[in-house]
Formats: structure tokens, C-alpha cells, sequence
């Protein structure tokens, strides 16, 4: 006999008897999804839906290898650190392949939030300074600290509010900011406004903590030259950067393996998350002997979970996949490309007001025609009915006006072209009948 799934709207009912609504809900026809693979999410109903949102199976949902690689170590052992294994050793010395070589220590913790918290921690520690620096709009977790050093939360007009220690900067933002001109003036500016704020501080600053492109602000990459006299400010008075790389990381940019490559920095501190694990619950904190040591304190730090052996397993397998299949180079081949297809049907619809990110991780501004003014009920049309067309996006932004899509890197041109069509036909009819 073959069940019948229940009504979408009776699981919804059913998780709000025992799930608080804060939870939020993707799209105003909710999912019911039951199974996925690689750019592909199947519901429970026999639909399949082109994946053009989820970042955190990075190199496709349930791939093979790394499920493989978690079912394999999960028969075999799994266990806290306090005990000598070989894949801890494997693992870290790959993944801090991939840093330049002034970042060689590595702490694994289980999410990005965990990962943002102990960042701090660490780093007031390092630097015996008490304030941390944020930038407007950034997203960091959902820890006390998460919170305290996330604009996006705490100035939520229901939010706890900014506190004492945090000085927040303006974002570098160079479509709908003060300046404008991407070729290093606007930079140059806004590093010249931050550094400002950065003298302006009562207290020395522990840290500055950005994201290389703020996803919660709408996708907004930081302005070129930005990050360096940042940087050299910040540590001039005994701070640490730290770059925030849950989202941007593991190649999904296509040019760079890292964001903060593309600033042409290195960072003290790096925080990664998200893609690491392909979905497992996993992050991490990497950063330079000097301030592992420092956090050497005689306090023992553990985590029950961070860098056991399944992870390990998982978070190297992920590692080998994008080797393996070259995801980086197709992160920016098949971006670039999405791009330009954006391009040609912004030429057509005024309302795309701006395209930007990189790789496979961008935004399209949705905007009043020929205005930079945000159109955040059509950027909700427009998502809601890809949404019905089977094809999953999301929306960002203080505006929530900015059509987000970051998909598993394995994403292909011709993905790209469903999304690109369906769009086009959407916005069509759009103009037709507004
Ligand atoms: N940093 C950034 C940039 C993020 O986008 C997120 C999650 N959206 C986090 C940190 C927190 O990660 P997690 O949800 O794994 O705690």
C-alpha cells in the first residue's frame, strides 16, 4: 500500500505543535520535502526542484563519496578528541593546505556560530583588548556573541540593540552606498571612514570581524582596496582581522578558494562553516600560532563533537570532491555565466537593478524601475513564483529586495538557463499585468 503524504499545511501544524513559529518557513507555499540529490531537492508529492539556494551541500546534496565516507567511519568509531587518531592529523594538515601558510592552526567546533564566538574569544584573549569592530548588516550566529557582533540581529528594530563594546562601520557598499566608483576610490574612502571610527574607539579594539561579501546586507561584496588599510589600522593598534568565510568559502567564488583573497589580505583568524561538512553539523576556527598560544592559557578547551572522527571523514571527502571534480573552476565558469545571463535580461527589465557577487554566490537587486529604490514586493513575487515553477531561490537584504542564489557548486549552465527562462517568462507576464 502506498502511504499518501499528509498536506503540506497539516505538517505545518503538526511542527507548530511542538516547534516554536519563530522557526521560520522558506516561500508562502511551504516545501514538504523528502529526499535530495546533488542540485536536485525532491517533495513529497514527486516533484523535483532545481536547487538554486543551498549552500551548505556544497558539492550536491548527499553525494556519494561523502555519505560514503560518513558511513563508513560511523561503523568504525566515532569519539571526542581526548583520544589519539589518524584522521584528526589527515584532516587538519589538508584543510590548512589551503591557508596561506601564517595560518597553521586549526580548532574544529560544530557550527559557524560556535565558531564566530570562540573567534572572539580568542582573539580578546591574543590581544588583552575589549571592543570588537562589525560591519553594518553583517551576520555572524546566533550565540550571545553571535548576536552581539551581528548588526543584522541586534539592530533589528525587535533586536537586543547594539552594546557597549561593539563598534559597527559602515559597509562598504558601492551600488547603493555613498561611493560608488569600484575601482579602488570607493575603498579607499570607506577604509578611510572606518579607520575614523577605528580612532574614534575609547577602548583598543580585539578585533574586526567581516564577511568578503555581507550575504544578509543583500549580497553586498566589500569595495575593492577595502579590507588592506583596514587591516593595517586595525592592527596598528593591537587588533586581529578575522574573516568570516561560512558562506563565501571552499572555492564557491569561483577566482579565489577564499574571500579574502580577492582584498588581496591575510587575515589572523579565519572562520569557516557551512560548506565544510556538506551538511554535517561541523566549523571551524583557524588561525596563527601566536594566537593559538595565547589561548594556551592553562583553561583546557574542548568540544564534545568538534573534529571527531565522522566529521574528519566528511570534511575531507568534501575537500576531494572539489579537487576531484574541479568545483572551483566550475563555481566561476558556470557564475560567470549566470551572470551574464542576468545581464541580458536586465537589459530587458528595468527592475534588475544591479548583479553582483561572484561565482556561485550572487545577488540580483530587485529594484522600482530605473531607481536604486528597493522592490521587495516584487522581489517576493518573483521568488515565490520560481517557487512554483520548481526552482528554489531566496531573498536578502535590509529591504529583503535581493533575489539570493548560491547553489551546490556542481551547478551547471544549463541550471542556469531554467532559472535564467523561468525568470524571464516570470518577469514577462510581470510587465504585461503589474
Ligand atoms: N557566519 C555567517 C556569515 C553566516 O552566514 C552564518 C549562518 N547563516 C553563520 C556565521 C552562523 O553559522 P551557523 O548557522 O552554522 O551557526
Amino acid at each position: 500500500e502506498i502511504k499518501k503524504p499528509l498536506e503540506a499545511e497539516k505538517i505545518k501544524e503538526k511542527r507548530h505543535e511542538h516547534l516554536a513559529k519563530i522557526l521560520s518557513i522558506s516561500y508562502n507555499n511551504p516545501i514538504y520535502v523528502e529526499r535530495a540529490a546533488f542540485q536536485y531537492m525532491y517533495d513529497a508529492y514527486g516533484n523535483t526542484f532545481l536547487d538554486a539556494y543551498n549552500n551548505i551541500p556544497h558539492v550536491g546534496h548527499s553525494h556519494p563519496k561523502v555519505v560514503k565516507a560518513g558511513q563508513i567511519q560511523m561503523s568504525k568509531l566515532n569519539t571526542n578528541t581526548r583520544y589519539l587518531y589518524d584522521i584528526l592529523n589527515t584532516y587538519a594538515e589538508k584543510l590548512l593546505s589551503k591557508f596561506p601558510a601564517t595560518l597553521n592552526k586549526v580548532f574544529f567546533v560544530n557550527s559557524g556560530s560556535e565558531a564566530n564566538d570562540l573567534a572572539i574569544r580568542m582573539a580578546k584573549k591574543h590581544t588583552s583588548n575589549s571592543n570588537v569592530m562589525v560591519i553594518e548588516h553583517g551576520y555572524h550566529g546566533h550565540t550571545q556573541i553571535g548576536i552581539d557582533i551581528s548588526d543584522y540581529k541586534f539592530s533589528n528594530p525587535k533586536g537586543q540593540g547594539q552594546k557597549e563594546y561593539i563598534i559597527k562601520t559602515e559597509i562598504p557598499d558601492t551600488y547603493r552606498g555613498r561611493y560608488t566608483q569600484n575601482d579602488g576610490t570607493a575603498g579607499k574612502l570607506y577604509a578611510e571612514n572606518t579607520i575614523n571610527d577605528i580612532k574614534a574607539s575609547t577602548n583598543k579594539i580585539a578585533a574586526f570581524i567581516a564577511e568578503p561579501i555581507v550575504g544578509c546586507a543583500g549580497q553586498i561584496p566589500l569595495a575593492k582596496g577595502y579590507l588592506k588599510p583596514v587591516y593595517e589600522a586595525i592592527r596598528a593598534q593591537g587588533g586581529i582581522c578575522i574573516s568570516d568565510e561560512v558562506q563565501t568559502g571552499f572555492g564557491r567564488l569561483g577566482e579565489h578558494f577564499w574571500g579574502f583573497e580577492a582584498q588581496g589580505v591575510i587575515p589572523d583568524m579565519v572562520v569557516i562553516g557551512k560548506p565544510i561538512g556538506n551538511g554535517h553539523p561541523m566549523a571551524a576556527v583557524i588561525c596563527t600560532e601566536e594566537i593559538a598560544s595565547s589561548f594556551n592559557t592553562g583553561v583546557e578547551f574542548f568540544t564534545s563533537f568538534g573534529g571527531n572522527p565522522v566529521s574528519c571523514a566528511i570534511g575531507l571527502a568534501v575537500l576531494e570532491v572539489i579537487e576531484e571534480e574541479n568545483l572551483q573552476e566550475n563555481a566561476k565558469k558556470v557564475g560567470d555565466y549566470y551572470k551574464e545571463r542576468f545581464a541580458n535580461l536586465k537589459e530587458k527589465y528595468p527592475c534588475i537593478g544591479n548583479i553582483r557577487g561572484s561565482g556561485l554566490f550572487l545577488g540580483f537587486d530587485i529594484v522600482k524601475d530605473d531607481t536604486k529604490e528597493p522592490d521587495t514586493k516584487l522581489a517576493q513575487y518573483i521568488k515565490n513564483q520560481l517557487r512554483e515553477k520548481n526552482i528554489l531561490i531566496s531573498t536578502d537584504g535590509p529591504a529583503d529586495n535581493v533575489l539570493k542564489t548560491k547553489p551546490p557548486i556542481i551547478f551547471t549552465k544549463k541550471d542556469v538557463d531554467i532559472v535564467v527562462k523561468n525568470t524571464d517568462t516570470i518577469l514577462e507576464n510581470y510587465y504585461k499585468n503589474p
